[in-house]
This record gives structure tokens, sequence and C-alpha cells, in this order.
């Protein structure tokens, strides 16, 4: 099975795959070692200046596509694999990279009809979802191709029409739920990055709507679909709705789901940890308010 969080960022994928979003043991702290390398400083490196210090577009490869809507061949920038160096992962297993930002790469789009999904999902689609886009794209939805590196903006409207494209063919609300998901991250992460910076927006109120969006239809998900759910089983996904829950201000739920992965046997390693830190933070804030 492949992951919401699909990914044309191979290390992403691996991430997924392997953490909740799948199982195995998600990476906690900033792992240590090389010294970071200021944003700044590596944009301004020409190309091809250092095997330690590349280009956003050094790290990129053109993948092959043939969309599965109109049956065109084409290609879409992908993060090079085991080139993303991972330096941390939110509460909500949103991975942060030090040298690139996968997730401006994770929508796949079809210059020929405009059908778009997260990479991972792009080619799995069932065969009545492929006949309803068919009757609602039309010659109006075709794209520009996009090749080499995106911009924030580029890719943000991309998860937009990802969205759109699966409330259009009637897919999974696991589906949207998971393209909801990375698109808040890639508002946090374009918060955090010097275009964000550029930008003097903060983007919080709209990361805001959704996590919100992503956190109701995981919600539904979970009582319409069957594990796994993105790659993740029951403990994995109920860890998830805690942390969704907690970041959207929804305390009592955080704990009532935290509570659940904490009890649940098939919980991995990884998962437990990460439920027992924020069962102690949320614990830590109710002592602070006096509840
Ligand atoms: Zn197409």
């Amino acid at each position: 099975m492949r992951g919401i969080l699909p990914g044309s960022a191979p290390d992403d994928q691996k991430a997924e795959k392997g953490g909740i979003l799948p199982g195995s043991v998600p990476q906690k702290a900033v792992p240590k070692g090389a010294a970071p390398v200021p944003d700044r400083a590596r944009e301004e490196e020409p190309a091809g200046r250092s095997r330690n210090n590349p280009s956003e577009s050094e790290l990129l490869l053109d993948r092959k596509y043939s969309c599965p809507v109109c049956g065109s061949h084409f290609t879409a920038p992908a993060v090079k694999a085991g080139k993303a160096m991972l330096e941390k992962r939110d509460m909500d297993l949103c991975n942060r990279y030090k040298n690139i930002d996968p997730l401006k790469y994770r929508v796949v789009e079809c210059p020929g009809c405009g059908y778009a999904a997260l990479d991972n999902d792009f080619e799995h689609i069932s065969k009545r979802e492929t006949a309803s886009l068919r009757d609602q794209l039309n010659a109006r939805s075709q794209q520009m191709p996009l090749s080499g590196v995106r911009t924030y903006e580029e890719a943000f409207r991309l998860y937009r029409a990802a969205l759109r494209i699966a409330l259009m063919k009637g897919g999974k609300k696991s589906e949207r739920a998971g393209i909801a998901l990375h698109t808040a991250w890639l508002l946090r992460t374009r918060r955090d990055s010097p275009e964000g910076a550029e930008s003097g927006k903060d983007y919080a109120g709209e990361e805001q709507n959704y996590l919100k969006y992503a956190l109701q239809h995981f919600l539904m998900a979970r009582t319409e679909e069957s594990y796994p759910i993105r790659n993740m089983n029951e403990a994995g996904l109920d860890y998830l709705l805690a942390a969704l829950s907690y970041e959207t201000g929804e305390k009592k739920e955080a704990e009532k789901f935290t509570s659940w992965v904490l009890q649940n046997r098939e919980c991995s390693r990884g998962i437990r940890i990460m439920a027992e830190d924020l069962w102690d933070l949320l614990h830590q804030e109710r002592r602070l308010n006096g509840d």
C-alpha cells in the first residue's frame, strides 16, 4: 500500500512508510551531525558549486508519468532518492528537511487534462473515478507543463488543484484528508522559508483551516474505511487524530485519542513515544491551567 502521504520525494515516502503514516520509528529530534547551512546562503550558491551544498535543481530529477485519465505521457520534477536531509519531524508528522522542501514536489498534474493528485495516488485511481473525471475535465482543464524548481505559490496551486480533483472524482475521505494535511504542512514550511519571510504573511489562519479539514475527513475515514488508512494502522491514525486535535485546539479530543493510542497493543514503538510526549504535554498544560 502506498501512502497518503505519497510522494515523489523518496525520503519523505520512506519516512511515511516507516512512520506513522506507515510504520517505523519516527524521528523525534534533529539528527546530530552536519552543521546546518543557512538557506539563503545555499540559494545564492551557483548550481554545481559543491557536492555538499547542491542547489535545489540539482536535487531534482524528471519522473515519467502516464495519465490514467487522458493517456498523456509527461514528466514532472521529483526529489532524487536519498538527497533530502531530514532535520526534524513536527508533532503531526510533518517532516522538515534541511536542503530542499519535498512538499513542493508531491503533487503531480497532467498537462493534457488537468488531472492532479498526490504522487503516490496519481496512477492509482479506480475505473469509476477515471470515468467521472473524463466526463468533467475538458479542453479548458489543460495546464502548462511544470518542470524544474517550483515556488511555494506554484506548489500551493497544485495542492488546491489536487483537492478539487479529489472532490470531483468522489475520492475517499482519507485521500482528501491527506491532501489537506500536506497543504497545511506546505503553508507551514513556506512560512518558515525565505520565500515566506519575504512575503510578510504568516499563513497561520490558512494552515488552521486545512488542519481542521484534514481532521474532519480523517475522522470520517476512521468510521467509513478499513485499515490501513493512508498506510496507517489504527494506532497510527489515532495518534495523528490526537495531534491534529491538539493543533486545532480540541484538547479533550486530543487526550481521548492519545489515551487510545497508549492502550493499543499494536502501537509501534515510535508512535508510542510520540503519544507519550503528547500525553505529557497535555497534562502539563492542564496543570498550568489549574485543571
Ligand atoms: Zn491527463
